[in-house]
């Protein structure tokens, strides 16, 4: 199996996250990705670096001025007077402001706002080259699914949290949307996303919310005591030219193996009786007991499970690195992830 990863993806290093009130340091660090190689190393696993995707494939799912404002934000933010080192939002255009005819910014300041859904994606002039990088390990994955082999994207940063047009949950590019887009652009009539990283993948659903011909599944800890706290629920099952393609499953705090191990397999089959002929895994391992904020609680072995049960389905899968911030813990998690998948 081919793994995608460029070293230029370490260069983002994300520094301010704010939780409960109180600035600490960003969960997203380049050590998770350090560690997520070195168990792809002893997996023997051949790690390449993918080739610049063409601006097209980004475009499939994100529009041009979001993907100029993340590239050439950094450097007008910069030249601001007292700027700090980060492009961080204090303002969001609210719904009544949406509702209103709110439009973007002519400055930068409202653009981070109109551009971000939360304070947990900063934005520097590192986070462009990274996340463009990230997104075109997932188009390479794409490619290599499309001749019938699984693949792993190593993206960090990750992707899920991120709409069309809006960073959030540390993240910037959407990259398991990329690598669907791409998989239907290469023949697949009918492409099936399965997300288990702890989190709901709300950008996911997003870009899909109105699509019959990608399959989005999510098993996730419920929103109502989670993030992204405001979507995610059960009744979310797409828009009208989608409904029905849309599997939200939320569980309870404290969820352990065999709950866990039940939502992803009712979701494999929500995918094998939607026809999907390739498959995206949304792979973030903050699921795990072991996990610094953790929600759910799933063993090692449960990651082992969840690999069997994806693999069960019989179809090539992009694996796409989401969640997952025990830098000591992920890497052991990936082995026992693919020793499933792969058998
Ligand atoms: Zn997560």
């Amino acid at each position: 199996m081919k793994v995608f990863w460029d070293p230029v993806q370490l260069s983002h290093a994300p520094q301010f996250f704010l939780q409960r009130g109180v600035v600490k340091r960003n969960f997203e660090v380049p050590e998770r990705a350090e560690a997520l190689l070195e168990a792809s190393r002893q997996m023997g696993l051949e790690i390449v670096a993918p080739p610049r995707a063409d601006r097209g494939a980004l475009l499939e799912v994100h529009p041009a001025a979001y993907l100029d404002f993340l590239r050439d934000a950094p450097a007008v933010w910069a030249a601001m007077p007292d700027a700090g080192p980060e492009l961080v939002p204090n303002v969001h255009p609210s719904p009544e402001m949406l509702a209103n005819g709110a439009r973007p910014s002519a400055t930068v300041i409202g653009q981070v706002g109109w551009f971000t859904a939360d304070t947990a994606c900063p934005i520097t002039a590192q986070t462009w080259p990274s996340a463009e990088a990230a997104a075109f390990g997932a188009v390479a994955a794409a490619g290599e699914v499309a001749l019938g082999r699984h693949a792993y994207a190593l993206g960090r940063p990750p992707g899920h949290h991120a709409y069309a047009a809006r960073a959030g949950g540390h993240c910037y590019l959407n990259n398991a949307a990329i690598a669907a887009e791409r998989l239907r652009g290469l023949g697949a009539s009918r492409v099936g996303i399965i997300d288990i990283d702890s989190h709901h993948g709300n950008g996911t659903q997003s870009i899909f919310w109105d699509r019959d011909d990608v399959v989005f599944v999510s098993v996730h800890g419920d929103p109502n005591g989670y993030y992204p706290w405001y979507v995610g629920h059960a009744g979310e099952r797409g828009g009208a030219a989608g409904l029905g393609a849309n599997l939200n499953l939320p569980l309870p705090r404290g969820t352990t193996d065999e709950l866990w191990l039940n939502a992803i397999a009712a979701g494999v089959r929500k995918l094998r009786a939607r026809g999907c002929e390739a498959v995206v895994v949304s792979l973030g391992f903050d699921a795990s007991v072991d996990e610094p904020l953790s929600f759910l609680s799933v063993s090692a072995e449960g990651f082992a499970l969840a690999g069997e049960a994806i693999g069960e389905l019989h179809l090539p899968c992009a694996l796409v690195q989401e969640g997952g911030y025990n830098v000591s813990a992920i890497g052991g998690l990936l082995k026992r992830f693919m020793e499933g998948l792969v058998g």
